[in-house]
């Protein structure tokens, strides 16, 4: 057994110039298709560089660019930087062709000493058209023919079979989003709302067996993609409206270092309200009273109900709209640092931020 396959497949792609894909033995690369395929997702990953991405168009059949302008929803899993382009290694472990498609399983990963850290593996589906050039099949085709649908105004739900639709829920979040478009002069977009009582499934959804955030304990987590009008709520039902506002807000300012906090000052976050994280903020501050404050980006603890950073800057939204309203948070919302937010709004100077901050969260964490 061991000497077939040696015989039959034990082959690396570092033949070729261009090659990034590592193959795993096992995989059987002799059929006509699968060596097509394989070359054609490995010129795919070459083609990412840092931020840039390919010409979706070269790689995606037209149906799928109608529906997304970025179909490949396994690219941002590590947030807003391309996974292909962070220097992880593709590992090719399962290539299988049928009638329609080549199915390619990936694992990308790095090695850490002698330990392989795994930040993802993922599934790829390469069709075929008429003159046998190769696509993508986005594996949500596949996944969501046993899901559900709903439209409700402009948000169409799609949730697995198990999961019983909740109007009220849903009207809940149409009522927020109304009062939205409302108070910020906004039209309604049309959003694609996908949720599931496990976060787990939504990553399933879109095409993994495995990324670095699935596994932990369950609770209320969400994903916004403000490119393509898309939401993958877990945990919260019909009504997760904090990644609805994400789709909302994002453009209005793209530089702001708040763009979180004004989110999380309408929405809460994870489930919860500002006060709520700022309680547990607070807690973290009072019995660590060596924190430094100064860098609101980079200051970060463990804690897994609570985003330090996004609390802090729902309360400097709140405190401003408190004093000037709203148009006092849309000029809050046009600075593009902290230096600049601090000085103009609070007449703050940088080494002072630190203890301003801990007066202030501990004064708003105790509000009645
Ligand atoms: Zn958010």
């Amino acid at each position: 057994m061991i000497k077939q396959l040696l015989f039959a497949v034990l082959f690396i792609l570092a033949n070729d110039t261009h090659a990034q894909v590592y193959l795993n033995p096992g995989v059987d690369t002799t059929f006509v298709e699968v060596s097509t395929a394989l070359h054609f997702f490995d010129s795919y990953l070459s083609s990412f560089k840092g931020k840039k991405l390919p010409a979706m168009s070269q790689y995606w059949a037209a149906n799928e660019l109608k529906q997304r302008t970025i179909p490949d929803q396994i690219i941002f899993a590590q947030g807003d930087f391309p996974m292909y382009s962070q220097g992880y290694k593709p590992t090719i472990l399962y290539m299988r062709p049928t009638e329609n498609y080549v199915h390619i399983k990936a694992q990308f990963s790095m090695i850490n000493n002698t330990n392989i850290m795994t930040v993802a593996i993922a599934n790829y589906y390469v069709g075929f058209n008429a003159h046998r050039q190769p696509y993508f099949i986005n594996p949500m085709t596949w996944n969501l023919l046993t899901w559900r649908t709903k439209t409700i105004r402009n948000v169409t739900f799609y949730f697995p079979k198990y999961h019983k639709f909740k109007p009220k829920n849903a009207d809940s979040l149409i009522l927020q989003i109304n009062l939205l478009e409302h108070i910020w002069d906004l039209k309604p977009i049309p959003v694609r709302y996908y949720m599931a009582d496990d976060p787990d499934e939504l990553y399933k959804l879109r095409g993994f067996d495995y990324a670095l955030l699935m596994g932990n304990k369950l609770k209320p987590s969400g994903i916004s993609d403000d490119k393509d009008n898309q939401v993958f709520c877990g945990g919260m039902g019909e009504n997760y409206f904090h990644e609805v506002a994400h789709l909302y807000l994002n453009h209005l300012y793209p530089k702001s270092p708040l763009q979180e906090g004004l989110v999380a000052f309408y929405a809460g976050s994870m489930g919860h309200s500002i006060s709520w994280h700022l309680k547990r903020v607070n807690e973290y501050l009072q019995g660590h009273p060596n924190s430094d404050l100064s860098d609101i980006d980079n200051f970060w603890y463990t804690d897994p109900y609570t985003n330090p950073g996004s609390a802090i800057q729902g309360m400097i939204c709140k405190i401003v709209y408190q004093k000037d309203g709203l148009n006092g948070l849309k000029h809050l919302m046009t600075y593009m640092t902290y230096k600049e937010i601090f000085e103009k709004e609070f007449n703050v100077k940088h080494n002072e931020i630190n203890t301003f901050l801990k007066n202030l969260i501990n004064e708003q964490a105790n509000l009645k």
